[in-house]
């Protein structure tokens, strides 16, 4: 069977670091057809958009997509593509997961956390508007739908693997109506999976000192938008750095995979950032579509070579390139089971 996934190369490092991940792929079994569509920068002079409707479109069709970043202007020019795509294809779900590695140099060797991101409100919403000229309001939306949604995917994800505690992160002590809604439906979700799967909640600021001080202690924590955007940056900070952290975008018609990291303007075309976290969210597309033993070689490679120390990029304190680092994983790959 060939596997048709959109590719979107992205800005910045992620040309190179989705080419070092499509030969990685490539290498671990599984057939696939690339769709290769650009989106972003540069595209804008051409379509006068940086998402083009055919981008959306291979998208939809192939209903999984593998994207590098994309550069979003601050404070001006174009919405950020990424969020977006999110919210056009309502990929509610944003599935962050934090492991630990050996031969990484991070704070922490033991920590397994999950992050489950509501992906489509909150105040990336974007309705945002100036009231005069000194003032500035922007709206955060919480709906009990969407929190219902969100909680109940941390559910089954937590059922599916077999993990144990879901932690709901918010700020209800301040928020009440807002996070307060957000608290109440992770509650009544809970209730459904009593017995099955604890529920626990953190008020966020104590959440992040939590997490800095004993973050073996949490397994998988349900947040909303803006609250699960920083505290995965913070437990990718735990396990090696944003160089390490893949994700998954989750609707119920599509799935778009894509490292935590952002575009990293200043290495661009060097060669020298790290594929890793491109690499283990096409590990996470591998699991989409049902191909466990690939997406188990895939993680094995990666993290011998990471182990071994020798062929790891700059942030890793190795002086491979990209490439060869992606040579490096093919080499540990071997021949499939089934070739
Ligand atoms: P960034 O993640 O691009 O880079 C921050 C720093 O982290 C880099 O300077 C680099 O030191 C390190 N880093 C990141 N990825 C790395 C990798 N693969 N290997 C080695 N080191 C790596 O964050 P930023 O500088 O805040 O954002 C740059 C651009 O990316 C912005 O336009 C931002 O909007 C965009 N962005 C896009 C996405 C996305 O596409 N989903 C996510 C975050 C940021």
């Amino acid at each position: 069977m060939t596997h048709r996934i959109t590719l979107i190369p992205g800005d910045g490092i992620g040309p190179e670091l989705a080419e070092a991940t499509r030969r990685v792929l490539d290498a671990s079994g599984p057939t696939f057809h690339w769709d290769v569509v650009d989106a972003g920068e540069a595209v804008m002079a051409e379509y006068g958009t940086p998402l083009p409707e055919h981008v959306l479109e291979s998208i939809r069709r192939n209903r999984v997509a593998l994207k590098g970043p994309i550069t979003t202007p601050v404070g001006e020019g174009f919405r950020s593509v990424n969020v977006t795509l999110r919210q056009v294809l309502n990929l509610y779900a944003n599935v962050r997961p934090a492991r630990s590695m050996k031969g990484l140099d991070a704070r922490y060797q033991n920590v397994d956390l999950v992050i489950v991101r509501e992906n489509t409100e909150d105040l990336y919403a974007g309705i945002e508007h100036m009231v005069g000229r000194d003032a500035a309001e922007s709206i955060k939306i919480i709906t009990r739908e969407a929190s219902e949604r969100i909680a109940r995917y941390a559910f089954d994800y937590a059922v599916a693997n077999g993990r144990h505690t879901v932690t709901a992160v918010h700020k209800a002590n301040i928020m009440k109506l807002s996070d307060g809604l957000f608290l109440e439906s992770c509650r009544t979700v809970a209730a459904e999976y009593e017995g099955r799967v604890e529920f626990q909640d953190r008020i966020v600021d104590n959440m992040c000192m939590q997490l800095v001080q004993k973050p073996e202690q949490y397994d998988m924590l349900v947040a909303p938008n803006l609250y699960g955007d920083i505290i995965s940056d913070l437990a990718a900070g735990l396990v090696g750095g944003l160089g390490v952290a893949p994700g998954a975008n989750i609707g119920l018609e599509a799935a778009v995979f894509e490292a935590v990291h952002g575009s990293a303007p200043k290495y661009a075309g060097q060669n020298k950032a790290n594929p890793t976290a491109l690499i283990l969210s096409g590990v996470l597309m591998l699991r989409h579509l049902h191909e466990q033993e690939a997406a188990d070689r895939v993680e094995t490679a990666l993290r011998e070579v990471i182990a071994d120390g020798r062929d790891v990029t700059y942030d890793l304190g190795g002086s491979a390139g990209t490439s060869e680092m992606a040579d490096a994983i093919i080499r540990r790959l071997g021949a499939p089971a089934h070739a």
